[in-house]
């Protein structure tokens, strides 16, 4: 009978996590190869909440980081976007992200995406020993960054690092850029090129006055 036959193989779920202040094409390919490389079904893209790592500057509001995201992954298939992290009050902490993303898909196996500089830090997030149980642990090359996880001090078979198209890419630098004016196109998607230009996003200095020096 048909269902003796049966080989369905557990949902793959890939959750690239950011700040997304904005997203950028770096955190596309990154998201993209992984899916590619590890036949992901679906990759679901978490805002932070309020990032631990980054308490000492100001944020852009989960709102508008959440709706670039949205922006930026909607004409991808696979590409899904997660309230989770900007929904729990308080600081983000990857294992809560997972444990949140667990609970809802319970059957799934989980992947998790970081870049090569996130990825360095990994032993000292919030409960590290706890995480490995609960997804695998793929780290993405990043110019700049060395792509080697020697030294590092990871448990055995718990963080896999993959060579991806090289970007050279970081929101700071759009950030950067936005606030002199100077462009950002196809460093970020035209639609979050025109979510900025629209809600006036980065623009702490005054603008560049054009052909008047
Ligand atoms: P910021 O400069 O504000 O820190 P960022 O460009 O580093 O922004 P994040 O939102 O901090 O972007 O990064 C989310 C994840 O994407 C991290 O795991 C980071 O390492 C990874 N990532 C970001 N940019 C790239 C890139 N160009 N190539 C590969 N990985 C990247
Ligand atoms: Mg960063």
């Amino acid at each position: 009978p048909a269902h003796s036959k049966r080989c369905r193989r557990r949902r793959r779920v890939g959750i690239m996590g950011g700040t997304f202040d904005p997203i950028h094409n770096g955190h596309l390919v990154a998201a993209s190869e992984v899916a590619w490389v590890y036949d992901l079904d679906e990759v679901v893209f978490v805002p932070t909440g309020r990032p631990v790592f980054k308490l000492d500057r100001e944020v852009t509001s989960a709102e508008d980081r959440y709706l670039m995201t949205v922006i930026a992954t909607a004409s991808n298939p696979k590409f899904t976007v997660s309230r989770v992290d900007i929904d729990r009050p308080g600081v983000t902490y990857t294992i809560d992200t997972l444990r949140d993303i667990h609970a809802m898909r319970p059957d799934c196996e989980l992947y998790f995406i970081t870049g090569a500089d996130a990825v360095a830090e990994i032993m000292r997030w919030k409960e590290a020993n706890q995480m490995w149980s609960l997804a695998r642990f793929v780290a993405v090359s990043r110019p700049g960054y060395s792509s080697s996880l020697k030294g590092l001090e990871l448990p055995a078979h718990t963080v896999d690092m993959i060579e991806i198209p090289a970007l050279a890419i970081s929101s700071t630098d759009v950030r950067k850029r936005a606030a002199r004016d100077m462009p950002v196109w196809y460093l970020v998607p035209d639609g979050v090129v025109q979510y900025i230009n629209k809600h006036g996003l980065y623009r702490g200095k005054p603008r560049r006055s054009r052909g008047s020096g």
